[in-house]
């Protein structure tokens, strides 16, 4: 892909979680140009109108409301429409919904000629971000889902909180499903530049007990705030958000992003949350951490379960 100078943003669906990675967009001015689209015509136009207000304030950025026709040249469709989870709903349970209308997206976007790189946050992530791969017939670099990068987020922000250090200095990773059976790799977790191993004893109970506890606040997350609210939105804004930068800086960042394995971790031909280079050309690598036995059997536990629900919604 040659480098262009100006870095175009197709969004589609500017419901809780486009609308608020538009508003990360223009706040932290990581696009030159986007073009909101959603089937409320309305709502993608009030929002282009609103967000258009902020400019005044921002970095100079061209906001509109748009069609798939818009789509040809931009470089990052970002697709965030589809149905959301209801209380009680497991991400899995919106596949089935969530496909068809992939399917007749990407159709869309593709018949405009586009040749840039797709992100995907709609879920169940993983398996939509496989669809969009399949749909689209684009280079598997070029298709990424948001994977766990909102989990992995969630658990920096928890350690962080258990040891009182800032959030950036937690290096730790959510691995698997972007969902119930995603985990925690604490074998390579380090706070600065020291092991998690080497601060805490692993081995003792209350700590071991005190880890799972943040590890099911990393995984419920998603269920406390739906109670709470009825939707997550302001987090996975700025982890997409957060892609975009790597994707348009060309920064070579490491993130734990939805990805096709061909060969990694052992699976193959899944889409799943592993840390990967990020750059503009999209996914460089597959990062392969060493996993100890536990969390190599978590891994291939998320990696059928994901591999299950898509065999039977592409039947
Ligand atoms: P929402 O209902 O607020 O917004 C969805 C938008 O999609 C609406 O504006 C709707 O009009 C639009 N839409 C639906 N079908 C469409 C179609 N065929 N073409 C164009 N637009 C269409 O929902 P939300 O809260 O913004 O959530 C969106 C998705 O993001 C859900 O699947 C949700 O589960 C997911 N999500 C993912 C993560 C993550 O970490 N990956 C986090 C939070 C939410």
């Amino acid at each position: 892909m040659t480098i262009k100078c100006t870095n175009k943003v197709a969004l589609i669906g500017t419901g809780f979680v486009g609308s608020s990675y538009a508003f990360a967009l223009l706040n932290q001015g990581i696009a030159h140009e986007l073009v909101l689209i959603d089937m409320n015509k309305d709502k993608a136009d009030g929002d282009a109108r609103d967000l258009s207000h902020g400019l005044a304030f921002a970095s100079p950025m061209k906001i509109h409301a748009g069609d798939y026709s818009d789509c040809q040249d931009a470089d990052l469709v970002v697709i965030t429409a589809g149905a959301n989870q209801k209380p009680g709903e497991t991400r899995l349970d919106l596949v089935e919904k969530n496909i068809k209308i992939f399917k007749g997206i990407v159709d869309e976007v593709m018949a405009s000629g586009f040749n840039g790189i797709f992100l995907v946050a709609t879920n169940p992530v993983d398996i939509l971000t496989y669809a969009t791969w399949k749909f689209s017939g684009l280079p598997k670099e070029r298709v990424i889902g948001s994977g766990t990068i909102l989990d992995t987020a969630r658990l920096r922000y928890l350690v962080g909180e258990h040891f009182d250090i800032d959030t950036r200095n937690i290096h730790a990773y959510i691995m698997g499903e972007h969902g119930d059976t995603e985990f925690p790799v604490w074998s390579h977790t380090t706070i600065g530049a020291s092991h998690l191993s080497e601060l805490i004893d692993m081995e003792n109970e209350d700590i071991q007990n005190k880890l799972d506890e943040i590890f099911l606040n990393v995984r419920d997350a998603a269920y406390h705030i739906i109670e709470r609210k009825g939707a997550t939105y302001y987090g996975i804004a700025m982890g997409l958000a957060r892609i975009t930068r790597a994707i348009f800086n060309n920064e070579n960042s490491i993130l734990t992003v939805s990805s096709l394995l061909q060969g990694e971790y052992g699976q193959d031909d899944v889409y799943i949350g592993v840390p990967a280079i990020i750059n503009r050309e999209g996914v460089r690598k597959v990062v392969e951490l060493p996993l100890n036995e536990k969390e190599r059997q978590q891994f291939e536990h998320s990696s059928g379960t994901l591999k299950k629900v898509m065999e039977n919604a592409f039947s």
